[in-house]
């Protein structure tokens, strides 16, 4: 009975949220901005496909990010820099300084140096590496300050425009980590990131841990130097015992051996053996448990091996933290949600609240505001090399994130 009444009181705010961005839709200056992004789509597309075939593969991201600066500058942004991590940042001042809102798109990609970045255009679809994961996100940024710039809205508080390094797999956030940490610290009320194709909004950030786990020993002959602890062996007490772990189904968190390695030969002992792990949980407290079990795992593991062999050969472990995302969440209740699922609403978009590992993790875990919505269009493969992306109606999807940007400018008059 409780939960019923929670989930109609949710579909109130929501109903308020949509007549507010449906009210602040009928502002002459907000309605040519949407015309704008409508109008502009073209300039955009040829935007994203400027950018994509620019390289930025991970910690390589430089010069998408001096051709991101460029375009920032372009379009009028103030005080447009690169920070010590590569962020690409430049600011659209409002009336007051606060609040205010980050509203980004990561530069980096998945694909190494050397991958073929040409954009192939085959009718409506795009096709190219990381053609919409981010490039899309990148361009929609563009357009909604050249919107903004060409209706001149004036927004209450000030947009921080940034494209983000370092956000795909072993990049491990570093970008995000850079800005709120460091470069505009203290100084960011809401976040947004435009990451990716299609019309999800992500508002659970799933956090995770990975480790490199490295067993070490003296080896030696099969035969010949037998009875000696064997670190495959202890290697192997440590998989058998993370195999067996209990973890919850919801919040879901999850636990997985991705990689394995070591030893050099059938007839020898090995002197190295190795395992990559990988941990996720939308719940931190979810994740530091089974982070605990984890290491327990790894330790008995080794003891129990030396034990075996009465401490021959005695074995070490290394633990080696190769990855940390902090995971978090921003209430389906929260104002930030609220209005963006406002924004789709007044639109007459469908949106889908999701769950996912992205730039606002950081956000989410320090407790601000934060975001990720999808750039429109439709997007197939993504991190692969024949990722492609569906222009049909795609400006629907800068209009959804020009509107979000402005209702959370504090644009609307409260
Ligand atoms: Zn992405």
């Amino acid at each position: 009975m409780i939960w019923v009444l929670l989930l109609l009181a949710g579909a109130v705010a929501q109903d308020v949220a949509a007549q507010e961005v449906s009210a602040l839709m009928q502002e002459p200056a907000v309605q040519a901005a949407l015309d704008a992004a409508k109008r502009n789509e073209p300039q955009t597309i040829e935007d994203q496909i400027r950018l994509c075939e620019v390289p930025a593969p991970p910690f390589t991201e430089q010069r998408r990010g001096q051709m991101y600066r460029r375009m920032f500058e372009q379009l009028g942004l103030r005080n447009v820099r690169i920070d010590a991590a590569g962020n690409v940042i430049g600011e659209r001042p409002g009336r007051q300084a606060r609040p205010n809102l980050v509203f980004s798109a990561h530069l980096d990609t998945v694909f190494p140096e050397g991958t073929g970045v040409l954009v192939k255009r085959e009718g409506a679809v795009l096709k190219g590496p990381g053609i919409g994961d981010d490039c899309r996100g990148l361009a929609v940024v563009l357009a909604v300050i050249r919107a903004l710039n060409q209706a001149k809205v004036e927004t209450a508080g000030t947009i921080t425009f940034v494209g983000t390094v370092g956000e795909e797999g072993l990049g491990d956030l570093r970008g995000v980590k850079q800005l709120f940490n460091d470069t505009l610290k203290g100084r960011i009320d809401k976040f947004v990131s435009v990451d990716g194709t299609g019309n999800g909004i992500v508002h659970i950030g799933v956090g995770s841990f990975r480790y490199k786990v490295i067993f070490k020993g003296p080896g030696g002959h099969s035969y010949g130097a037998f009875g000696m602890a064997n670190p495959i062996h202890a290697l192997g007490r440590a998989m058998a015992k993370i195999s067996e772990f209990q973890v919850p189904a919801s919040p879901k968190t999850t636990f997985n051996i991705g990689r394995t390695g070591g030893g050099t030969s059938v007839n020898a002992i090995p002197f190295e053996a190795w395992m990559e792990v990988d941990m996720r949980s939308a719940d931190m407290a979810s994740l530091m448990a089974v982070d605990v079990k984890f290491k327990a795992a790894v330790q008995q593991g080794l003891d129990e091996e030396n034990a075996r062999w009465g401490g021959r050969g005695k074995l070490s472990v290394a633990v080696e933290l190769v990855g940390l995302r902090p995971g978090g969440r921003t209430s389906e209740d929260s104002a930030i949600v609220r209005t963006a699922m406002g924004v789709a609403a007044a639109l007459g978009q469908s949106v889908q609240l999701r769950e996912g590992s992205t730039d606002s993790n950081v956000a989410m875990m320090l407790g601000i505001p934060a975001i990720t919505m999808s750039g429109g269009g439709a997007g197939q493969g993504a991190h692969s090399l024949g990722e492609s992306f569906d222009t049909t109606n795609s400006w629907q999807g800068t209009q959804r994130a020009l509107l979000t940007a402005i209702a959370l400018s504090g644009a609307l008059a409260r």
